[in-house]
């Protein structure tokens, strides 16, 4: 059985239309760099707030990074 363990928050720059939803519903965690794309600034990874920023997402920018640990 594979053990999923949060190793990152992202957001794709490509995508991120700066419609805001993130850093409106998460200003702790989600913040606007110059050019007008969200990032992900929280230190620490919150993986509630980041499941509930990538529904709100409307082009699907943020996504979840999981490492895989395979136990034998
Ligand atoms: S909700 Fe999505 S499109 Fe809007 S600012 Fe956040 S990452 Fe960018």
């Amino acid at each position: 059985m594979a053990d999923k363990k949060l190793i990152a928050i992202r957001v794709d720059n490509n995508l991120c239309v700066g419609s805001g939803m993130c850093v409106a519903s998460y200003p702790d965690k989600f913040a606007f760099q110059a050019d007008g794309h969200a990032m992900y600034t929280a230190l620490a990874l919150d993986e509630a707030a980041a499941r509930e920023a990538e529904e709100l997402c409307p082009v699907s920018a943020i996504s979840l990074v999981y490492e895989q640990e395979e136990t034998p």
